[in-house]
């Protein structure tokens, strides 16, 4: 599988099945926090009904990004379940790549004979990343005093910074 277009003529005879791995530029999320790793596992279901061409299905991508409260980068795998509705902008007098949210199914809209599937995984890879994105759940963050990173060791300053009752104990045990 080379190409993340769908040849709509194409679906006029049967359904396609979009099965396999598929290179993904970064430039195509315009996001520089998030990074996807190597290729995409694709598994999709392009259909066309009466009223709308349909993609079902999902892939699963790695994606680096970088925790929000060490700062370090790390990879996140992520599994991304797709149900999106097309319809042709020949229909639609407004057009564009507008998704056009109605009750509870969302309505994107392509023109032409092709429906970049691209589009869709970039706009649902950003939506499946956290706001806060943590590289363990127990992150312990960096070090306000020194700036160290405290999962990898502890620093002396925070102790006392934390609780400056524990200051005398310190004196002692020095
Ligand atoms: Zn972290
Ligand atoms: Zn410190």
């Amino acid at each position: 599988m080379s190409s993340l277009k769908i040849d709509v003529r194409e679906l006029e005879k049967k359904p396609l099945f979009l099965k396999g791995f598929s290179s993904f530029s970064d430039s195509d999320l315009n996001q520089s926090e998030v990074k996807v790793i190597g290729k995409l596992s694709i598994s999709l279901t392009v259909e066309k009904k009466p009223e709308v061409i349909q993609v079902i299905g999902s892939f699963d991508a790695k994606v680096q990004l970088i925790c929000a409260r060490c700062l370090e980068l790390f990879s996140y795998p992520l599994t991304v379940k797709i149900n999106q509705d097309y319809r042709s902008s020949a229909h639609q007098p407004s057009v564009g790549a507008t998704t056009l949210k109605t009750e509870d199914t969302s309505i994107a809209f392509f023109s032409g004979d092709f429906i970049e599937v691209n589009d869709i995984i970039c706009e649902q890879i950003l939506l499946s990343v956290p706001m806060k994105p943590l590289c363990q759940e127990h992150c312990q963050g960096l070090c306000s005093q020194c700036g160290q990173n405290k999962n990898h060791s502890n620093c002396t300053c925070e102790i006392i910074i934390m609780d400056p009752r524990l200051t005398p104990l310190l004196k002692l045990k020095n």
